[in-house]
């Protein structure tokens, strides 16, 4: 009696643990081996559908360069920052904004924290790691890769619940733009322009001004010269 109920003890241990081990697959870095950013961008590279990202700092240019690359292959990309970061000269997301990207500012009564990303809805990249340069060169840091789609599943719906939460959504809309870029070609145009009626909506970069238009590595159309 007592020797089958251990019998089935261990049996419900080597299957769950077996189960566990088989779906996912988990990497681990530390910032005083490990090139994090490095990391970080060889997965965004691999993105082929989505990417949600809940970060407390994100300051670190190469990174935002490496999420306007994956915006141009078409796809989801949301990023949560704390409210506080709005008003931070050195965070990146107004270039991200620039480039299509959704941004919200989530509003708490504390900080938002978190330090995940969420990629295909299959990886998910979590730890201390902030996407900053000093976290990447001077900081110790952890960085944990982990691929498995229930992982990613209860990460992805924490990121629903605090997108859904307070606070502002930044996005570059048709509404208040005066300029439109196109992705494909980098070049920028007047509303009005008829290359605009012929750009796909999902190749479409929105401009506030003129500036930013150029600051983004867009080129006056030749035609409506904007
Ligand atoms: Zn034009």
């Amino acid at each position: 009696m007592r020797k089958s109920l251990i019998f089935t003890l261990l049996w419900i241990i080597l299957i769950s643990t077996s189960t566990w081990g088989s779906e996912t697959e988990r990497k681990v870095y530390f910032s005083t081996k490990d090139n994090l950013s490095k990391i970080v961008l060889s997965e965004l590279a691999k993105a082929e559908k989505s990417i949600h990202i809940a970060m407390y700092y994100f300051t670190f240019r190469p990174l935002a360069k490496g999420l306007i690359k994956a915006k141009r292959r078409n796809m989801e990309i949301k990023v949560l920052l704390d409210e506080g970061q709005k008003y931070s000269k050195s965070s990146c997301w107004d270039l991200l904004v620039e480039e299509g990207i959704k941004v919200k500012f989530y509003k708490s009564p504390g900080l938002m924290y978190n330090k995940f990303c969420v990629i295909d809805e299959k990886i998910t990249l979590t730890g201390s790691y902030n996407w900053t340069g000093h976290a990447n060169k001077i900081n110790e840091e952890n960085l944990i890769a982990i691929d498995s789609e229930e992982v990613a599943k209860q990460y992805k719906k924490e990121f629903q619940n605090l997108w859904a939460g307070p606070g502002i959504i930044k996005t570059t809309s048709p509404e208040n733009a005066k300029y439109v870029g196109n992705r494909n070609s980098r070049i920028f145009h007047r509303l009005d322009c008829y290359h605009v009626k012929r750009t796909k909506e999902t190749n479409k970069v929105y401009f506030a001004d003129r500036k930013k238009a150029i600051k983004a590595g867009f080129r006056p159309c030749k035609i409506c010269k904007p």
